[in-house]
Order: C-alpha cells, then sequence, then structure tokens
C-alpha cells in the first residue's frame, strides 16, 4: 500500500476536457498513498493517436485510459489485447508493462457490476438496448457472457442495430429493430430491463430521450441509462413517476474505473473517495 515512486497515467480523447478520469484517479492515488502517482488528460486528434501511443511507451506511462473518437482506432497499435477488448473492438484502458502495451475494455466489467450491485440477474432475462454505437457493443457483450436468453436492440438506424445484432449472432440470441417500428413495440412488452446507450438527455440536453413507450413495459422492469450527468435523466424521470425501479450511469463510471485502477496497480481502489469525487464533480457542473 502507498509508495513514493514515480509513475505516470492519463488519458487519450478528443476532446477530453470534459473527462472525470483525472480528479477520479487523482483522489484515488492520493487516498492511497501513491503521492508520486500523476494523471494527466492529453487531447489528441485522430490522426495524432499512432504518435500519442508511442508516446506512451517513449515516456514511460504505465497506463492510459481511452475515450472517444479512439476506443476503436487504437486496437491496431497496442502490442495484445485482452479477450473482451478483441470481441467488442474497443479499447478504454491501457496497461504498460515494460514497453508492452495491452488494451483492455473495462465498460464490460462497469456495466455487469452494476446490474450485480442493483441486484439485477442478468442471466435468462429478456434485455433491450437502445442505440447502437460503442458502449452499446461493450454492453451487448457483457449480456451475452451472462447469458441473457434475448437480446433487443432498437435505434434510429435499423442497419446499425442489425448490423450489431449479426456481429454477435454467435455469441447469444440477438435481434436488431427500428426503435419506431411496431415489431420493436412488441418485443419491449416482455423487457426485463431497458438500457438507454444513446446521449439522448446528456446534459445539456436535457429535455431529449429515446422514444420508447415506458407504459409498454412490464410491471418491475429495470430502465437503466448509462448517462450519469444529469443523474437523473428525462428517461429515469419519467420511469420513476410510472414505478419502475432504475438505475443512472454513475456506478457504471465508477465501476469501470475501479477495474482500470486495479489493472494499473494491482490493487483494489478506495470506492468512497472515488464516488465523492464523482458526485462533487457532477454536483457543481
Ligand atoms: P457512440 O459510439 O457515438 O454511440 C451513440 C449511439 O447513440 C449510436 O447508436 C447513435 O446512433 C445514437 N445516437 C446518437 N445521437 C442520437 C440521437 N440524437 N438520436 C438517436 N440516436 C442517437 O457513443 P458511445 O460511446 O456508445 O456513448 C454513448 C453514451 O453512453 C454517451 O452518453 C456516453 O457518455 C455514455 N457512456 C457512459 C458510460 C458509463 O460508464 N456510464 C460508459 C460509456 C458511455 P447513430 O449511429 O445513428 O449516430
Amino acid at each position: 500500500m502507498g509508495s513514493s515512486e514515480i509513475k505516470n497515467f492519463g488519458i487519450l480523447g478528443y476532446p477530453v476536457g470534459h473527462s472525470l478520469s483525472p480528479q477520479m484517479y487523482k483522489a484515488a492515488f492520493e487516498a492511497a498513498g501513491f503521492v508520486n502517482y500523476n494523471y494527466i488528460p492529453f487531447s489528441i486528434q485522430a490522426g495524432r493517436l499512432f504518435m500519442a501511443v508511442e508516446a506512451i511507451k517513449g515516456l514511460n506511462f504505465r497506463g492510459m485510459n481511452v475515450t472517444i473518437p479512439h476506443k476503436t482506432t487504437i486496437t491496431g497499435y497496442l502490442d495484445a489485447i485482452d479477450s473482451d477488448a478483441m470481441v467488442i473492438g474497443a479499447v478504454n484502458t491501457v496497461v504498460n508493462d515494460g514497453g508492452m502495451l495491452t488494451g483492455y475494455n473495462t465498460d464490460v466489467y462497469g456495466f455487469l457490476a452494476s446490474l450485480r450491485e442493483a441486484n439485477f440477474l442478468p442471466e435468462d432475462s429478456h434485455a433491450v438496448i437502445l442505440g447502437a454505437g460503442g458502449a452499446a457493443r461493450a454492453i451487448l457483450w457483457g449480456l451475452c457472457k451472462k447469458k441473457a436468453e434475448f437480446i433487443t436492440i432498437g435505434a434510429r438506424n435499423p442497419q446499425k442495430a442489425q448490423t450489431l445484432a449479426n456481429d454477435f449472432l454467435n455469441y447469444g440470441n440477438v435481434e436488431g429493430f427500428d426503435w419506431n417500428s411496431e415489431s420493436f413495440k412488441e418485443m419491449i412488452q416482455t423487457a426485463d430491463i431497458v438500457i438507454n446507450t444513446t446521449p439522448l438527455g446528456m446534459f445539456p440536453n436535457v429535455d431529449d430521450m429515446p422514444p420508447i413507450d415506458l407504459k409498454l413495459l412490464p410491471e418491475g422492469a429495470l430502465v437503466y441509462d448509462i448517462i450519469y450527468n444529469p443523474s437523473d435523466t428525462k428517461l429515469i424521470k419519467t420511469a420513476k413517476e410510472l414505478g419502475f425501479p432504475t438505475l443512472n450511469g454513475l456506478s457504471m463510471l465508477l465501476l469501470q474505473g475501479k477495474e482500470s485502477y486495479r489493472l494499473y496497480t494491482g490493487e483494489e481502489p478506495d470506492m468512497e473517495v472515488m464516488a465523492k469525487t464523482l458526485e462533487r464533480i457532477l454536483s457543481a457542473r
């Protein structure tokens, strides 16, 4: 526990100024007594990603988080990719072991751990995912790993929903739909969980929400919005008004951070410190 050794960490993204990671990790390092661990945000445009990855080795950074728009492209520049990140095709955490860079995707861990904390069992469930982007991919893989009985993807672009579903046909019963179609409306009537992975409702567009009629859901279905700013999106507020259990994106954010911290340091972070730090930053925004 604790050390005065110097180690450097950071996050690569574009833009990256909004990221909560620097403060979250710094607070956790400090609480653990890692007094000389530094965490720096790097705003890196797409064309400079390769050089940035080389710099992780050149400057001997121990670890690097990765965010939009680099999560997919970076997979081509690393020495090894963990099996979850390989299936998802995206990396959010890079660990440098003496010049050997390994990519991980801790969003899967964060998502599944958040379900555990909420006492939701994905095994044998019917899960509905709204959106078909990067986060949807990680969540879909998590649900396949846990053997969800059926997974329905609804998106504004039905082709993207179907392509994503086809990519995972070997791993589970997955089908993609236009979220405005009658067949999608029929599907959601047996959902055990609905997960919003689109940015609809995220600050500053807090009056937006995905076009889903929550009244069609069965009683007790969990409405999960992976957005964490605001903590109660319009989707979550509507679900609460209708009496559904809800979950926002803060626990997933926190738990993916916990797993990345463990990969970086081999230790468990102080989760209370990390949670309080995130809550403080978000309530000030
Ligand atoms: P992404 O790869 O860009 O995917 C976004 C998805 O949302 C796509 O399917 C996109 O559809 C759809 N979408 C975007 N704008 C839309 C709109 N106006 N109307 C309808 N659909 C729209 O982004 P991502 O990385 O998956 O992230 C998505 C959200 O998840 C963000 O809000 C992010 O902050 C959040 N997130 C949270 C966590 C957490 O730990 N809590 C982790 C990861 C991500 P098209 O393909 O048609 O554009």
